[in-house]
């Protein structure tokens, strides 16, 4: 049996390539974490520092946590830290932690919340046995209502159909209600940090079992793809904030040019052979549209003079007018008509994407998928790079 987490199973479904590097290979990286993670990590020790602190009676002054913040920021931070966003430096995203952090202490100095538990490093059963971290960022209770209460740093607002399908929370509510009996009621509490302000949701006991259901169905995925070893790339827009970018086979040429001067970046052999294959594919396209052109005007040339061969200097030309077929706009109708008039096997053909798709998907009869071999083969698609 196996310890699974929100984030753990959150990155198979981002990118499966992903969670077998970070998860199952457990590879190193040059690049530690991003920096929208490391500033939110930061916020995170503020926060729970200032609820210790209060717990032993200390007095916790805000000044004191930004004080704490930009010296953990001292400490921590390492050049190596992915910044995404171009337009964005690294300072500008400490100045966003220290504005978090003032606009929580000020709401919340005098909060009556009783806190449970900070950051907790818990585990709970999931129904097919496997573990589930429980890692709770503030755990609190006004009487027997208690509050899963999580961080939130950033950028998009967490609106109501958001929270009330958000996973992560939803889980640990049913580990609140396990571990604590007087719980009337399980609030789940997001503090949305950019917005200054709070969302919350709550869940019911069917609604908890099917979300471990479907959790541990989840699991059984992560599994079949662990005991066959396959674990494909999902590219997507959060790619760019992948720490993993360095392993991986979709970036790792990107990589490699980012790091050469202008010329050595010039004499790269894979950007030499992309600019010349997409010089060529301009061509070719440029060449069938005067291809195009030109059998237009032959045609015009013919009929000009009642030509049927057009000669050149070495090859000839036959233009030949003839009648060619228009099928019916409603296709399904039509074949159906063809099925009853039973020339449909005669006059279609094999669909072979159709039917690869099918063959891949396991979807065939038994002898057809048996009657078919496969081969392993390359496919070039040619595409724009993103602007830096
Ligand atoms: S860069 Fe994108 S495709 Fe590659 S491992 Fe990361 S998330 Fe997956």
């Amino acid at each position: 049996m196996a310890t699974y987490s929100h984030s753990r199973v959150s990155t198979f479904e981002q990118c499966p390539f992903r969670y077998k590097l970070q998860y199952i290979d457990h590879l190193k990286v040059e690049t530690p974490t991003t920096i929208e993670a490391f500033m939110g990590d930061l916020v995170h020790k503020v926060l729970e520092k200032m609820y210790e602190d209060k717990k032993y009676k200390k007095r916790v002054a805000k000044s004191t946590l930004i004080k704490f913040y930009k010296e953990l920021w001292q400490k921590e931070y390492s050049e190596n830290i992915l910044v995404a966003r171009k337009e964005l430096t690294a300072d500008n995203f400490k100045k966003m932690g220290e504005k978090f952090i003032s606009d929580y202490y000020d709401k919340y100095k005098n909060d009556d919340m009783t806190i449970l538990a900070l950051e907790t490093q818990q585990m709970m059963t999931l129904p097919d046995g496997n573990s589930w971290h429980v890692r709770i960022d503030k755990l609190g209770c006004k009487g027997d209502v208690y509050y899963v209460c999580d961080y939130k740093t950033n950028n998009s607002m967490k609106d109501q159909e958001d929270a009330d399908s958000d996973r992560q929370l939803a889980m640990y509510s049913s580990w609140v209600k396990d571990k604590f009996r007087d719980a009337k009621k399980v609030i789940l509490l997001w503090h949305m940090l950019t917005f200054n302000k709070e969302v919350t949701s709550e869940r019911n006991d069917i609604q908890i079992k099917k979300l471990q259901e479907e959790i541990v169905s989840l699991i059984k995925e992560i599994e079949k793809a662990t005991k066959e070893d396959n674990f494909p790339r999902k590219q997507s827009a959060l790619c760019s904030w992948c720490t993993f970018k360095e392993h991986c086979p979709s970036f790792k040429h990107e990589l490699v040019l980012e790091k050469k001067d202008i010329t050595e970046y010039k004499k790269d052999s894979g950007l030499k052979l992309v600019d010349e294959y997409s010089s060529i594919k301009a061509e070719l396209t440029e060449l069938n549209l005067k291809k195009e052109e030109f059998e237009s005007k032959l045609i015009e040339f013919s009929k000009q003079f009642n030509f049927d061969v057009v000669y050149g200097s070495n090859n000839l030309v036959k233009v030949k007018e003839i009648e060619k077929i228009i099928l019916p706009e409603e296709k399904e109708e039509f074949i159906a008509l063809l099925k009853e008039k039973g020339i449909y096997d005669a006059c279609s053909m094999i669909c072979y994407p159709k039917l690869q798709s099918k063959y891949f998907k396991n979807e065939l009869h038994p002898h057809v998928h048996g009657k078919i071999t496969k081969e392993k083969d390359f496919r070039l698609t040619l595409s724009k790079r993103k602007e830096e």
